[in-house]
């Protein structure tokens, strides 16, 4: 037994470390295919690129505009051009108006042609000093850019070789990039004329990477063109003119490398050495040439005042970011065409629109991720690489990986570092798991620098990240955003829109009412059942979902009204277009009208209030706001208050006969405020005209500093006042006249039930008086004049005043049916506008609605008090 036992327990032993030991190996077996499948870490955390040193750099990769320098001009004042406009317009206009002859001279004294065996290296910031002032003292200095631009998203200047008569310099911008500024004296010098050859993208690089702006300059390009020269390349000067050979396949090279090998730094000091001799010969050609062709004297020089003049015409041009509507949009849509150009009898595999909508997906990712990264976008993802993608749609990450290789054969370092390391995104993105085009890139972006993101936060991409709103942003005020970006960000604000507007509860609970014979009569929610409930006006039926029987015979039932519609149970979605995600609630009939309706035709209102998305929303909106202009129009009623005159002074001014007496009060009131505000500070011309709107309220007599601030509360409501008053932490004393016009627009009694009609969800009828932004009010006429009458509830600010002349003409002229069909007629606007295809059952563009359940209807005014 003993025995036994000592077998049993070896065993029992054996077999725990032997789970333990396949536990473990499995636990690493999944550790490891986890690390396999989502690399958590990017190359660029051990891939360290030269211009990730660069502590400032002018041109990011966000979407916002290139701010140019800002020039100070001390002369007119310390005023500020804008930053879009070249900071040395007038002293270029100034050179192409009046060319100093003297100047083209490009050479003095002895000169040598040939390149000396030794040069300047420019590396350090006291260099970099020396040779600032070195320059200043030259009447001319030739000039030349390297960049580079495989490894970087808009290209970056990684060197310039300057050269003088004396020597060549060569700067490295790459370890001066922060202080290059240093150069820009001399750049913009006049007095100092710059030789380059084919200077257009210098120009604007000199401008990208250092705010360095080149004022007086020959293109020897451009004097090419004038001497219609046979070709117009550097080669063919260098050939014909200085007898120097030149292997323009440098150029391509990586000119970030350091050192540069020998044959990288001999082609980059003969770019620059030999364009002050060949400028010289030029300029000798171009006055032989104005000798020969012209007819007299005064136009001899006219060849060499072209060349300059067309050389001065580059030192115009701006540096511009590439915008487009939605980030790789343009190569998207060039791909697509390219692609369909050359493949007519493959047209079934290009036409089909997964293949178009992967080609725009993986452009709009690839843009993304090169910004991210500080990479050009072909680097990130060939245009084969693309075409392949989309067109053999891979399923699994091996696939990707082969078809990116397979595209780009000729490259040996394909696919990129950033398809390696982000294989997860590309699979999704094949796959659609990261859903459509405008979820993909605020997604992405988080992905790879929200607060959990796998790739560094850079100079080049910090300010994309700000311009996104995620969670990294420090709430400053954000810069100006640029056209490209509207779209993109209309994603994230719309998301932000939602969150902070939406319902945030379900809006119809569905909860029912029943008539005392079991008949239903509407939907509701639980507010509207609880005040019948505590007023033991009904019973209890059911607890899920809950129900009442009202305990008194209602006036009407539905189904003898026709009125179907209230005893459909509502769904929580957009109306529109289906949306169930989000939702905000839509007055169909405006509430400037609205609210002035007779309170028994106010009462259906849970069938013009619906459920919109914000997509939806913002089209019915635009479209209700149309209609109300016509409807200005229509009724010759305006939407806004034309004009308001303080009461006393109209009775003075004899009743205000005259046309144009008072302001609108919104005239009025900006006026105020801005004297209020800034009235000492302001230019007087400025100070006096918005006096005058003031006086013109007050009759035109003189205005103190208190009258400012009572006309400040011109027009506004109590509600407005309030909210003012404690802005303010004070009570802000205004004389209240009384209303005369003794009509009631209360909207919300205290004793009202909550929510509106019997189906009218409490949470749907919320607040009417805020509806659209235009609180109502109550106003008379005084001749013509509009007086403003203070009632309880009314501002002149919105359209409240337009609404209610709307509603008291109706009414006068057409009784309730003129109302009716006013809202039929809104109706129709919003079903015109949105097609809506979620109404619920019953609804109707000539619902008449009249419903409430008589004597004890939560709407019977006589009967509130009485039951409450
Ligand atoms: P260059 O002044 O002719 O040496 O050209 C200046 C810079 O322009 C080079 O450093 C390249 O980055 C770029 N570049 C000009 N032409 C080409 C080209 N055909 N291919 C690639 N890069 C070019
Ligand atoms: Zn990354
Ligand atoms: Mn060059």
């Amino acid at each position: 037994m003993v025995v036994n036992e000592k077998v049993k327990l070896a065993i029992t032993v054996a077999s725990l470390v032997a789970a333990t030991i396949l536990l473990a190996a499995e636990y690493r077996r999944r550790r490891r295919r986890k690390q396999t499948s989502s690399p958590s870490s990017c190359y660029l955390h051990s891939d360290i690129k030269p211009q990730f040193g660069f502590k400032r750099v002018l041109a990011d990769n966000s979407f916002s505009g290139f701010k140019h320098l800002k020039k100070k001009k001390l002369e007119d004042g310390g005023g500020e051009k804008p930053s879009d406009s070249h900071p040395y317009e007038s002293e270029i206009t100034a050179l192409l108006e009046s060319p100093r002859l003297d100047e083209f001279e490009f050479l003095r004294g002895e000169y040598s042609l040939e390149m000396s065996g030794s040069y300047v290296w420019v590396e350090t910031e006291s260099e970099l000093k020396k040779l600032a002032e070195t320059l200043a003292k030259e009447k001319v200095f030739a000039v030349d850019t390297e960049q580079h631009s495989l490894r970087s998203f808009l290209g970056f200047t990684a060197l310039i070789q300057i050269s003088t008569q004396e020597e060549d310099f060569l700067v490295d911008t790459i370890a001066l990039h922060d202080v290059m500024s240093i150069l820009r004296p001399v750049f913009s010098n006049p007095d100092i004329c710059k030789v380059f050859h084919g200077a257009d993208n210098d120009v604007i690089w000199l401008q990208r990477d250092f705010h360095i702006y080149v004022v007086n300059m020959f293109d020897t390009a451009k004097a090419c063109e004038v001497l219609a020269k046979p070709q117009r390349s550097l080669a063919y000067l260098l050939e014909s003119v200085c007898g120097v050979s030149t292997n323009k396949l440098l150029q391509r090279e990586d000119w970030r490398q350091r050192p540069l090998s020998e044959e990288m730094v001999r082609y980059a000091r003969t770019d620059a050495h030999y364009l002050l001799y060949i400028a010289d010969s030029m300029t000798a050609e171009l006055k032989q040439r104005g000798i020969e062709d012209s007819s007299s004297t005064d136009d001899k020089f006219s060849f060499l005042l072209e060349a300059s003049r067309r050389s001065n015409m580059i030192c115009l041009q701006l540096y511009t970011k590439e915008t487009e509507d939605f980030p790789g949009n343009a190569a998207a849509s060039s791909l697509i065409y390219r692609h369909l150009n050359g493949h007519e009898d493959n047209s079934s595999i290009s036409l089909d629109p997964k293949f178009q909508e992967l080609v725009r997906e993986l452009c709009a990712w690839r843009d993304l991720m090169a910004r991210i990264h500080d990479e050009s976008t072909r680097y990130v993802l060939s245009d084969q690489a693309v075409i392949a993608l989309a067109s053999n749609q891979p399923v699994t990450p091996e696939q990707i990986h082969d078809s990116i290789a397979q595209a780009d054969l000729s490259s040996d370092s394909s696919p990129s570092a950033v398809i390696c390391s982000h294989l997860d995104d590309v699979f999704q993105l094949t796959q659609h798991k990261l859903g459509k085009l405008d979820v993909i890139l605020p997604l992405v972006l988080d992905k790879c620098l929200g607060t959990e993101g796998t790739c560094p936060i850079s100079v080049f991409n910090y300010s994309l990240l700000i311009n996104f709103n995620t969670k990294l942003t420090t709430n400053r005020s954000t810069p100006k955003r640029h056209k490209s970006l509207k779209r993109f960000t209309r994603k994230t604000s719309r998301d932000l829109f939602v969150k902070k507007f939406s319902c945030k509860a379900p809006v119809y609970h569905n909860c029912r009412i029943y008539a005392n014979d079991g008949r239903l009569l509407c939907y509701c929610d639980r507010r509207k059942l609880e005040w019948y409930m505590s007023r033991g006006l009904a019973k209890l039926v059911e607890e899920d979902p809950l129900a009442i029987m009202l305990l008194f015979e209602p006036k009407g039932r539905p189904e003898d009204e026709g009125n179907d519609f209230y005893i459909q149970s509502k769904k929580n979605i957009c109306v529109g277009c289906g949306e169930g995600d989000h939702y905000l609630r839509y007055r169909i009939i405006p509430s400037c009208y609205r609210v002035h309706f007779p309170e028994h035709l106010k009462s259906h209102r849970s069938h013009d209030i619906v459920l919109l998305c914000v997509d939806c929303h913002e089209v019915a909106h635009a479209a209700a706001e149309r209609y109300k202009k016509e409807v200005a129009k229509e009724f010759g009623i305006p939407l806004f208050v034309r004009r308001v005159l303080d009461s006393v002074e109209c009775e003075s001014a004899g009743g205000g006969d005259s046309e144009d007496a008072g302001v609108s009060p919104l005239h009025l009131r900006t006026a105020a405020m801005a004297l209020l505000r800034h009235g000492n500070r302001m230019p007087s011309s400025r100070r006096e005209e918005l006096l005058q709107t003031v006086k013109m309220y007050y009759g035109g007599r003189d205005i103190s500093e208190e009258d400012l601030e009572k006309a400040l509360l011109i027009g506004m409501s109590p509600h407005e006042r309030r909210k003012l008053e404690r802005k303010k932490g004070v009570t802000v004393s205004v004389k209240q006249e009384n209303s005369n016009n003794g009509s009631s627009v209360e909207e919300h009694s205290e004793e009202a039930p909550p929510g509106g009609d019997m189906n009218g969800e409490s949470s749907v009828v919320g607040d009417d008086s805020g509806g659209d932004g235009a609180p109502e009010l109550n106003d008379t006429q005084c001749n013509g004049n509009i007086l403003h009458q203070q009632n309880s509830k009314l501002s002149l600010l919105g359209h409240g005043p337009h609404g209610k002349q709307v509603v008291e003409y109706l009414l006068k002229e057409y009784g309730e049916d003129g109302v009716r069909d006013f809202c039929q007629r809104w109706r129709k606007v919003f079903v015109d506008a949105l097609h809506p295809r979620h109404l619920p059952g019953g609804w109707d563009v000539t619902h008449s609605g009249r419903r409430d359940f008589g004597e004890f209807s939560v709407y019977n005014p006589t009967k509130k008090v009485s039951t409450g």
